[in-house]
């Protein structure tokens, strides 16, 4: 297969690269940079079944040749990303969505939306199956984020029922590994650099909000099979094993035997205050489930994260307010 991977220099986007290009598949990566980095694509330079364009893809979108597959990942993830690019995320998750859409139509390709555990916004049913609408505050600061994913959940099955287009949505909940920037904001990378910097651990709220984290490995397990199933319908792909922040945070700073302490800031708006995927539809229907606990996947990121703070004095990067 040929296919197109949008946000190809993100985290998530690199590893699914890699993963296209190790089965043996021709991959086109996509991405302008705005949150990605071309340090996480570099070591595919030279593949000659790699091809990378630079570019905004809620442009239209050219890609010359034929493909068999547009997998849509271009998205700013972190919430302190997408509040520092509320506009770019609304229209990468609508715009983006409808041009990448229109590239899978012409070429009479498959298609992949990255949708995420958010359109459950602060979920009132727990654990989460791909039935619950969810909750989600449209003109909250995630709203932004939400609503595009929302949005692009919709536009991607009308593309399927309207155009016939061959459609998949994955719901990604919070995954973790190498290749997140160091400053990207999110929970798991703060922790691990403010413990191996020894930095105060940056706690917003009490620390009783729970998340289930998954391991990118498992992750890009979960989009593969979900790639090559006949599952329309959403999907949940996530580790329901869950954590309180404050469970997490003890355990980055047991495993970097860090001596950093605590600091506790406002909690977010909307934060949703659980998160954990029901699983049950990718068990019975792609034969997936997670396979890396939490204390081992933390094990294999640490080392990551360690070389950028020795190398290059990398930080972690906090929400400053509430
Ligand atoms: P990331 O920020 O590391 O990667 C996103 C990539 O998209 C970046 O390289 C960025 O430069 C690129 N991008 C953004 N807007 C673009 C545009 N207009 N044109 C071209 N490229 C653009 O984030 P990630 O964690 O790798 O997330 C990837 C996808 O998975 C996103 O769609 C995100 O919503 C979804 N997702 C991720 C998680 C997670 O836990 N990592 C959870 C739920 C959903
Ligand atoms: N969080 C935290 N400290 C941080 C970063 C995040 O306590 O330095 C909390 C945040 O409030 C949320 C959880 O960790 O409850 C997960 O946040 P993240 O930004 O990773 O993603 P979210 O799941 O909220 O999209």
């Amino acid at each position: 297969m040929r296919v197109l991977i949008t946000g190809a220099a993100g985290f998530l986007g690199s590893h699914l690269c890699d993963r296209f290009l190790q089965e043996g598949h021709k991959v086109v990566g996509m991405d302008n940079f705005v949150t990605g980095s071309p340090d996480n694509i570099a070591h595919l330079i030279g593949n000659s079944n790699f091809e990378f364009i630079q570019h905004d893809v809620t442009n239209f979108v050219y890609v010359g040749g034929e493909l068999d597959g547009v997998l849509h990942f271009a998205s700013p993830a972190s919430p302190v990303d997408y509040l520092e690019f509320p506009i770019p995320t609304l229209k990468v998750g609508s715009l983006g969505t409808h041009k990448s859409l229109g590239l899978a139509k012409a070429k009479n390709a498959r298609y992949l939306l990255a949708s995420t555990s958010e359109v459950y916004g602060d979920p009132k049913v727990h654990p989460q199956p791909e039935s619950y609408w969810g909750h989600v505050n449209p003109v909250g600061p995630r709203g932004v984020y939400d609503e595009a994913k929302r949005f692009a959940e919709a536009m991607t099955m009308a593309y399927h029922r309207f155009h016939g287009i061959d459609t998949r949505i994955v719901r990604i909940f919070n995954t973790y590994g190498p290749r997140m920037r160091p400053a990207d904001g999110r929970v798991v990378s703060n922790f691990i650099v403010q413990a191996l910097r020894g930095d105060p651990i940056t706690i917003y709220g009490e620390g009783q909000q729970t998340r289930s984290f998954t391991y990118v490995d498992d992750l890009v397990e979960g989009i593969y099979r979900l790639f090559f199933s006949d599952r329309v319908d959403p999907t949940n792909i996530g580790n329901p094993d869950e954590f309180t922040i404050q469970e997490l945070a003890d355990l980055v700073l047991e495993i970097v035997a860090s001596r950093s302490g605590f600091t506790h800031l406002p909690l977010p708006e909307d934060d949703p205050r659980t998160r954990q995927p029901d699983i049950t539809l990718a068990r019975s229907t792609l034969d997936w489930q997670p396979r890396v606990a939490l204390r081992d996947g933390l094990k294999k990121t640490i080392p990551y994260f360690a070389t950028l703070v020795e190398k290059e004095g990398a930080t972690a990067r906090t929400l400053v307010s509430g």
